[in-house]
């Protein structure tokens, strides 16, 4: 990749409005100071996209390029890297989404993702689902010659995870239960299994994603389709489990990971289905319940992520991760939302 030319045209998949989505011909972007310029090797299609594609969310407003799962080569650009290294041309890489300004109150507190501007690349910056992504350079991790790219993209999932289990205080000895088992549900396991949980039950209704969820560390599934979780849950861990991380965000869902903790248990909430829902509060006064909500990562998170992908912990394996060309975005969308895709997380190469 040295001395890489650009073009001054690329390929970017544009979302235009619900349901529409087409390959157009854009002007490749130039980095400016401190950034560099990533030719995008993968890119996972996120959760949060497929409400952004229904037109759902109010953050993502057509013409818009999403895509904020990436890894790929930088081709040019310059400054420091997130682990504090000059910045090489033909470096591969894999990156943090999320532009924090660096000088608010939260930034400077090191609570980075709450920064009081925050601004997501794939919302309100252009994304990766382009073969070129420009990238503020100290928000790139670099990743070793044996990881795939693809492997490479699924850093930013795992982060979300890795900062959910650090919230919840996660500690070796305790029981976990996770609510939904795709992509971030998954990486939710290997998290926790990376402090040192060991006793994890996965609740979520399809056998397919339970039978990953097993060869990922769950000790017990509970198929919510046929069984009540909460139910299921008291009767492996009859006094409540000591953690619940809700990876899909409905109002049944919600309230199930608070009916299953323990008094005293923590609740991550983390998947953003729902914008509003009953929950029973005297309860959770009552039962002293610690209710969370979990969003993006701290740099470290980050940091964890890109070391437990380059140690082959989390892999991109084919009963979880199809990748296909970027061509194939639309279809993908589709598919996701049909609830038809292969597999739960797809992966586009541009
Ligand atoms: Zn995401
Ligand atoms: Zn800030």
């Amino acid at each position: 990749m040295q001395n890489h030319t650009v073009p001054s045209e690329m390929r970017a998949l544009v979302w235009l409005g619900p349901h529409q989505m087409e390959l157009q011909t854009l002007p490749t972007p130039v980095p400016q100071a401190h950034e560099v310029l990533i030719k995008v090797g993968a890119v996972g299609i996120c959760g949060s996209e497929l409400s952004g594609y229904l037109g759902h969310n109010s953050l993502r407003v057509p013409p818009l390029i999403m895509g904020h799962e990436a890894a790929g080569t930088i081709v040019s650009g310059g400054g420091i890297l997130a682990d504090g290294t000059p910045v090489h041309q033909g470096q591969r890489v894999t990156f943090n989404p999320l532009v924090t300004c660096g000088t608010c109150d939260r930034c400077k507190a090191g609570r980075v993702n709450l920064c009081r501007s925050r601004k997501l690349l794939s919302a309100h910056l252009p994304g990766a689902f382009a073969q070129y992504v420009v990238v503020p350079a100290d928000l790139c991790w670099h990743l070793p010659e044996k990881i795939s790219f693809t492997a490479g993209s699924l850093a930013e999932p795992l982060a979300c995870a890795v900062h959910a289990v650090e919230l919840a205080d996660a500690q070796a000895g305790q029981s976990l239960l996770v609510l939904g088992a795709g992509p971030i549900g998954l990486c939710v396991i290997a998290a926790a299994k990376a402090r040192g949980v060991k006793q994890i039950i996965v609740s979520d209704i399809s056998d397919t994603r339970l039978d990953v969820a097993k060869h990922w560390g769950a000790t017990h599934t509970i198929n919510a389709k046929s069984a009540d979780t909460v139910a299921a849950t008291l009767a492996v861990y009859p006094g409540g489990v000591d953690i619940a991380v809700d990876a899909v965000g409905t109002g049944v869902v919600r309230n199930q990971a608070i009916k299953a903790v323990m008094p005293g248990g923590a609740v991550v909430l983390m998947g953003l289905h729902e914008d509003e829902t009953a929950i029973p509060t005297n309860y959770i006064i009552r039962q002293e319940i610690r209710l969370m909500g979990s969003f993006c990562y701290s740099r470290e998170a980050f940091t964890t992520a890109v070391d437990l992908i380059a140690r082959h912990v989390v892999k991109a394996t084919p009963d979880w991760v199809v990748e296909r060309p970027l061509a194939d975005g639309r279809m993908s969308f589709e598919e996701l939302l049909a609830g038809t895709a292969p597999v739960t997380k797809i992966v586009l190469l541009p």
